[in-house]
C-alpha cells in the first residue's frame, strides 16, 4: 500500500492524488504552503505553522476553505492514515483551477493537499562538521515586491540562488537583501554568534520569519545566551566567532566558512552545539501528539 494523500478533503492513495494542469498553483505559482516535522509522534510548532500559512493566504485574498482547527485535524488525520512516527509534513493551498488568464476571480475553490513523508535532511557530516556556504549574486526578492514573509509556492528567487550555490560547488546560498544586508539562505534563515550574542536579520531586511528561527530565540533566551535582531553585512558574517542556519528541514546546521572565510575555530561552536542539543530534546517532548 502506497502513501495516503489529504486532497481536497479525502485521503487518496498517493497515485490517485492529482492536480489539474489549469490549477494556477501550477500555471502561475499562486498558492501557499508550509513544510512541517513531526518527531516521536509529535507535529512539532502545528499552530505556528497554521497561523503563519493563514497570514500568507490572508495577504494573497485565498480563502482557505477549512478552519485552522480542521487544517490542524486533516494534518493530524494524514499522519495517522500513513502511520509514520517521524515525518515531513507538506501542506499545500493554491488559488484553485482557472482558465488560462491571471485572474483569481476564475478560479473559484482552492485546491488544497497534505503529503505526510520521510524527510531528507543535509549530509550527516555537515551536522558534526559544520558546511561552506557562499553569497550568490542574485539578491532576495525586494519585500516591497514580493514580501518574502509571504510562503508562497513562487520559490524561484531562492532556486536561482541554489542553482548559483551548486555552481559554486557547495550545498547552501546566502541571500543578501536589495541593499547588500544579509538576508537568508534559500530554505533557512541565519545567526551568527559574537561576544556571546546570538544575532539574526529583523523580518523587515526581507525573509521569511522562520518558525525554527523563533524557537531558536525562545531557546537562547531560556539558556540565558543574549538575542538580538540586527542588520548585518558580510563583514559581520565573516567576523563571527560561530555561525549556523535554522529550518524546519535543516533543523539548526553549523557553517564554518563562508566565501572562503573561515568562521571562528572552522568547527561547530559552543553556542551552536548547545542550542542543537536544546532543539533535539524540546522537538522529542513538545507538540500535537498523534500516535
Ligand atoms: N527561509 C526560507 C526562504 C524558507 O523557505 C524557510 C523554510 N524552509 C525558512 C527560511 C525556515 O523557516 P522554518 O523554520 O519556518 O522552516
Amino acid at each position: 500500500m502506497g502513501l495516503k494523500v489529504y486532497f481536497n478533503g479525502k485521503l487518496v492513495d498517493a497515485s490517485e492524488a492529482h492536480v489539474s494542469v489549469y490549477d494556477h498553483g501550477l500555471l502561475y505559482g499562486d498558492g501557499v504552503f508550509e513544510g512541517i516535522r513531526s518527531y516521536n509522534g509529535l507535529v512539532f510548532k502545528l499552530k505556528e505553522h497554521a497561523d503563519r500559512l493563514f497570514e500568507s493566504a490572508h495577504t494573497l485574498m485565498i480563502k482557505i476553505p477549512l478552519s485552522k482547527e480542521e487544517l490542524i485535524q486533516a494534518v493530524v488525520a494524514t499522519l495517522k492514515a500513513n502511520k509514520l512516527t517521524n515525518a515531513y509534513i507538506r501542506l499545500v493551498i493554491t488559488r484553485g483551477v482557472g482558465d488560462l488568464g491571471l485572474d483569481p476571480r476564475k478560479c473559484s475553490q482552492p485546491t488544497v493537499f497534505i503529503i505526510a513523508d520521510k524527510i531528507v535532511l543535509y549530509p550527516e557530516r555537515i551536522y558534526k562538521e559544520g558546511m561552506e556556504i557562499i553569497t550568490v549574486p542574485t539578491p532576495r526578492n525586494l519585500p516591497e515586491a514580493l514580501n518574502p514573509q509571504i510562503k508562497s509556492l513562487n520559490y524561484l528567487n531562492n532556486i536561482l540562488a541554489k542553482i548559483e550555490a551548486v555552481n559554486g560547488g557547495v550545498e547552501e546560498a546566502l541571500m543578501l537583501n536589495p541593499h547588500g544586508y544579509v538576508a537568508e539562505c534559500t530554505g533557512d534563515n541565519i545567526f551568527i554568534v559574537k561576544k556571546g550574542t546570538l544575532i539574526t536579520p529583523p523580518a523587515y531586511v526581507g525573509i521569511l520569519k522562520g518558525i525554527t528561527r523563533g524557537c531558536v530565540m525562545e531557546l537562547a533566551g531560556s539558556a540565558r545566551i543574549p538575542v538580538k535582531e540586527q542588520m548585518m553585512t558580510r563583514h559581520d558574517l565573516f567576523n563571527a566567532e560561530e555561525c549556523f542556519l535554522t529550518g524546519t528541514a535543516a533543523e539548526i546546521a553549523p557553517v564554518v566558512r563562508i566565501d572562503g572565510r573561515v568562521i571562528g575555530e572552522g568547527r561547530p561552536g559552543k553556542v551552536t552545539l548547545r542550542l542543537m542539543r536544546d532543539f533535539r530534546r524540546i522537538t522529542k517532548t513538545a507538540g500535537v501528539r498523534y500516535r
